[in-house]
């Protein structure tokens, strides 16, 4: 293409205008719909990953050339060797596979009028109105006392009950109307539905054995007969309330995917399609895919843990003995695959539209995140994004950059400044996505296709 002085993004769809690519295109979001369809927690998308990879001869074995290490189920490190020594750093992408939900508290059983409901505390930045009056569905595990493990998912398939948090009709909502949103939606009023019908009492005139709670031991029975738990082995499972259903394309074009947890499962699924298909280079590569991202990457299988840098400790002693980790670390070069916001064509006014990331432009650079005056940000340098710029323009591939919104009116982080803190080079790169962090986000065909374009790019440079 004819280079001009001024600059403008390049728009995906025409980048990818003929029909071998659009069919391409149009396959590659098919698979991805299942796989989003399939993977709504942290611990199935870490499942659905270690498998393709084992199917693909990862093992967890470091010596061997293609090795994998989850950890907990809910974080999993995969490197590929390549030709060069690793001396010279691992290329690696870093996404995450938590999305934000709403979490059983850990005695969550209660009986109200009429029904029994679980009490939840919601995990991440959502929007709570946006949970309520719509199907949602159970994921997660119950640890039994022996260790025994019962995987949970019950609302995905059509034949299956979903669950609901009811919402207060309109005709009684004028008190609330005039709230604001954080008085209007509380926490502690985000409790799902879970069952209605009451357990019978033994009969007679004056019943001392009838039930205090009757919808709640009628629920206790049904659990204990369909799963063989108790109220107890609540307490120590993990059970997340998510949206039912699957994903689906949106629009009379089928241009965009719509569906719950594309922040940051696209990345995931981008970044492992990468991985498994970027041509064998010289370049040692490297996904990371972690936890925990959405409430501030701490905890064991979060971004801020050592787990990543074990990893590498582990692979250096195997690829390259005698190679401080220290030195992968610091040489290494890295992408920060998280999702932009996408430019609001309702809410306009939120973004500076010239920095702002636009559907369907390809995936998106921030250059740093964080808020107000750069706060809480890493900031990539400008010769490494110098480079990937020539990189994606040599080989065509569509690319765009933007901040998270006006300055000083929010902002946000992502996995970058962990990656950072070992001094080596790091960008965030993501598509752009609509409707972020809500039940049903919505991302462009011609950038997940675009995305995976560039993931591999960067590997394979
Ligand atoms: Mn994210
Ligand atoms: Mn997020």
């Amino acid at each position: 293409m004819e280079k001009t002085l001024t600059y403008k993004p390049q728009n995906a769809w025409e980048t990818y205008a003929d029909a071998p690519q659009r069919k391409s295109m149009e396959a590659l979001a098919v698979r991805y719909i299942d796989f989003l369809t399939r993977c709504k927690t942290e611990r199935e998308t870490v499942d659905y990953v270690r498998e393709r990879l084992i199917q693909a001869g990862y093992g967890e074995d470091f010596a061997g050339e293609r090795v994998l290490r989850p950890l907990r189920g809910k974080a999993l490190f995969a490197a590929r060797r390549g030709s060069r020594p690793l001396e010279e750093g691992l290329t690696l992408i870093a996404a995450h596979a938590d999305t934000p939900r709403l979490d059983f508290k850990q005695r969550p059983l209660i009986e109200q009028p009429g029904v029994a409901q679980a009490k939840t505390h919601y995990y991440g930045g959502i929007r709570k109105y946006q949970w309520l009056a719509r199907p949602l569905a159970l994921h997660g595990v119950v640890i039994r006392e022996n260790g025994e493990s019962l995987t949970v998912n019950i609302g995905e398939k059509p034949d299956e009950p979903v669950f609901c948090i009811a919402d207060l009709l309109p005709h009684l909502a004028q008190k609330q109307s005039g709230q604001t949103i954080s008085e209007a939606f509380e926490a502690e009023k985000l409790n799902i539905i879970l069952s209605h019908s009451p357990k019978q009492g033994k009969g007679g005139k004056k019943d001392k054995d009838a039930p205090k709670e009757p919808i709640k031991e009628q629920l206790l029975d049904i659990l204990h007969k369909k799963y063989g738990i108790s109220e107890e082995d609540l307490i120590t499972a993990e059970l997340q309330a998510v949206p039912a259903g699957p994903a689906r394309f949106v629009g009379f074009d089928k241009a965009l995917v719509g569906g719950y947890g594309q922040d940051d499962r696209i990345c995931v699924f981008t970044a492992l399609e990468a991985l498994l298909t970027a041509e064998a280079g010289q370049g040692n590569m490297a996904v990371i895919f972690w936890d925990k991202e959405e409430i501030g990457s701490d905890g064991a299988t979060g971004a801020a843990s050592r787990f990543f840098q074990y990893c590498v400790e582990d692979l250096a002693r195997s690829w390259a003995p005698g190679v401080p980790a220290s030195h992968v670390l610091l040489h290494s070069r890295a992408l920060s695959a998280d999702v932009q916001a996408a430019l609001d064509p309702d809410f306009q006014e939120v973004h500076e539209k010239q920095n702002a990331a636009q559907l369907g432009c390809g995936p998106c650079f921030s250059k740093f995140t964080g808020s107000r005056g750069k706060y809480g940000a890493s900031e990539a340098d400008a010769e490494f994004f110098g480079q990937l710029r020539g990189l994606y323009n040599a080989k065509g591939i569509p690319w765009q950059t933007a901040e998270l919104g006006k300055v000083d009116l929010g902002g946000g982080g992502t996995v970058a400044l962990f990656l950072a803190a070992y001094g080596m080079r790091v960008i965030d790169l993501g598509p752009a996505v609509l409707s972020m962090h809500s039940p049903f986000e919505l991302a462009s065909v011609a950038d997940l296709h675009a995305t995976l374009e560039a993931y591999k790019a960067f590997l394979e440079a």
